[in-house]
């Protein structure tokens, strides 16, 4: 697994597979940067965690090369309608899977920071992709906050808390943490409210 360097990036970018052939999660804004770091394995897929422009803005630009596909929730088409000429090419749903390098990535549909945001669960290598459904200092807001807090709660709690607590949780924001870190720091992030941004808080602003 391999993470786009570069400081100023506007999101995390992952790259999962092996020496062959691998699977791009949120791509971001610059594609060379990314396929910089893909080489000369093939694209089978770009995976979206959501449609906000930080996330996913060169995900066709990344997609051109290999003619791979891009997958997005359907819930975030809006959202990419507003930056993409062209329509994603699958629509993902929970319980959906994509395999590569001899992994698979498990779609879990996580709504709350958009109505389409999915987390990425691989078993195998113990990590869970989270987008913007939580990061290190809690879930993540958007410039004008919380679009629907409740419901981001939720999917932390039904889908992110309910796996291995060793599993590594890679967020499109900041640092990685555990889940047993964020099971901890759960009852702080209700207790705080969707009003509250804590210094250093991670927030997508696009
Ligand atoms: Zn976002």
């Amino acid at each position: 697994m391999d993470t786009v360097p570069g400081r100023g990036r506007s999101a995390n970018s992952w790259i999962v597979g092996d020496d062959e052939e691998v699977i791009v999660i949120d791509p971001g804004t610059d594609a060379a940067e990314v396929l910089d770091v893909v080489g000369d394995r093939e694209i089978l897929a770009i995976i979206c965690t959501h449609g906000h422009a930080g996330h996913c803005g060169a995900a066709l630009d990344v997609a051109r090369r290999d003619e791979a596909p891009v997958a997005l929730h359907p819930g975030d088409r809006h959202a990419w309608r507003e930056i993409h000429d062209s329509p994603p090419d699958i629509d993902m749903e929970d319980g959906g899977k994509f395999e590569v390098g001899g992994v698979t990535l498990e779609v879990m549909h996580a709504p709350g920071h958009s109505r389409g945001s999915v987390c990425l669960f691989c078993e195998e290598l113990d990590v869970v992709f989270t987008g913007d459904v939580v990061s290190e200092t809690g879930p993540v807001a958007r410039a004008d906050g919380f679009p629907n807090w409740g419901r981001q709660l939720d999917a932390i709690g039904s889908q992110v808390l309910t796996l291995p607590p060793e599993t590594r949780i890679l967020p499109g924001h900041g640092e990685e943490f555990t889940v047993a870190t964020a099971e901890k720091r759960f009852d702080s992030w209700v207790a705080a409210g969707p009003d509250r941004q804590a210094d250093g808080a991670e927030v997508d602003p696009e």
